[in-house]
């Protein structure tokens, strides 16, 4: 079996995308201007951004037994991610995510989890000695809780829970067992019940509720303005800028950060937290400025750059 640095244990969707001038009513059928397939799926994404940084990797997940289940094994070999635990599901669809964009920029989008709902403790299990080995584990909330405890419990090296998509009510597990429990502000504002997290100070806010609460630590991104972190040991408030940049398509940029971030923490040993923040915000900012989510994450060339 392949050693590996990163596990990540999530989710696997192809979004199948049709642009229109505008979105249909009830009922009504319309022509579209443009259609393409992007491999998508917070655990995919995650995974891939981190092997495109050179980080060794592998994947936990489900895909259907249909012919977009063989794709995306394909396509994650390609981005060299060890698939050797991704399970063909028998009788299931891969996830897939059905999304229309107008030209007004807004969307409508029916997700079908498939196979990623079937993805279970057992599966984790399974890969219970490369989760042990991994210096770096990552999960979301794309698949079940279960999953992500069962994972958390297993893990010996540092955690990263991307509470993604989030929950109002759970089992504080998901806060107290990772290293870092990592959200966006859409996502901090539903965990802690806050009106709006839209700036550093909200996020401060929701990052001590969250502390208070029993996470070790918290990071909030912020879109432009880059990213928060907290500890439970000192207390000290973090903030990373991203850097300015002509922004394309922001579509996976949180999925970028946490590959980025994760890959810094496996790879270079005592790195401090602010300089893993500054590696992951300039990863992150330079895959919103091309279209697309896995195809936007930039490869290995973009590390020297970052002073
Ligand atoms: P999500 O994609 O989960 O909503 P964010 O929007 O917070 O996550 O973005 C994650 C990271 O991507 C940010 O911390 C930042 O580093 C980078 N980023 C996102 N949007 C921009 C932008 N417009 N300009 C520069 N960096 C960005």
């Amino acid at each position: 079996m392949a050693s590996t640095d990163i596990v990540v244990v999530g989710s696997c969707m192809i979004d199948f995308v049709s642009y229109t001038s505008r979105l249909p009513k009830v009922g009504e059928t319309i022509h579209g201007s443009k259609f393409v397939t992007n491999f998508g799926g917070k655990g995919a994404n995650q995974c891939v951004a981190a092997a495109k940084l050179g980080g060794k990797t592998t994947l936990v997940a489900r895909v259907g037994d249909d012919i977009w289940g063989e794709k995306y094994i394909e396509n994650l070999k390609r981005e060299n991610v060890n698939t050797e635990f991704i399970k063909k599901t028998d009788n299931s669809t891969s996830g897939i995510a059905q999304i229309i964009v107008s030209e007004a920029g807004e969307n409508q989008i029916v997700i079908v989890a498939g196979a990623n709902a079937k993805l279970n403790a057992n599966d984790v299990i399974s890969a219970k000695s490369a989760i042990e080995r991994a210096s770096v584990v990552i999960l979301q909330l794309e698949t079940s809780v279960e999953v992500a405890i069962k994972t958390l419990e297993l893990s010996k090296g540092i955690s990263i829970l991307n509470g993604a998509p989030a929950l109002s009510t759970y089992d504080l597990k998901l806060l107290t067992l990772p290293t870092i429990f990592c959200v966006n502000e859409t996502e901090a504002a539903i965990f802690t019940g806050l009106s709006s997290v839209n700036n550093v100070s909200e996020a401060e806010t929701a990052a001590r509720h969250l502390i208070g609460k029993g996470c070790n630590s918290v990071l909030i991104t912020l879109g432009p303005q880059g990213a928060i972190y907290l500890n439970k040991d000192d207390h000290k408030l973090l903030h990373v800028s991203s850097p300015k940049v002509q922004s394309v398509d922001t579509t996976g940029a949180g999925d970028a950060f946490i590959g980025a971030l994760a890959f810094v923490l496996a790879n270079q040993k005592g790195v401090t937290m602010e300089m893993a923040m500054k590696i992951a915000c300039h990863v992150a900012a330079d895959s919103v400025t091309r279209a697309g989510t896995q195809i936007s994450f930039p490869n290995a060339k973009i590390l020297p750059n970052i002073k």
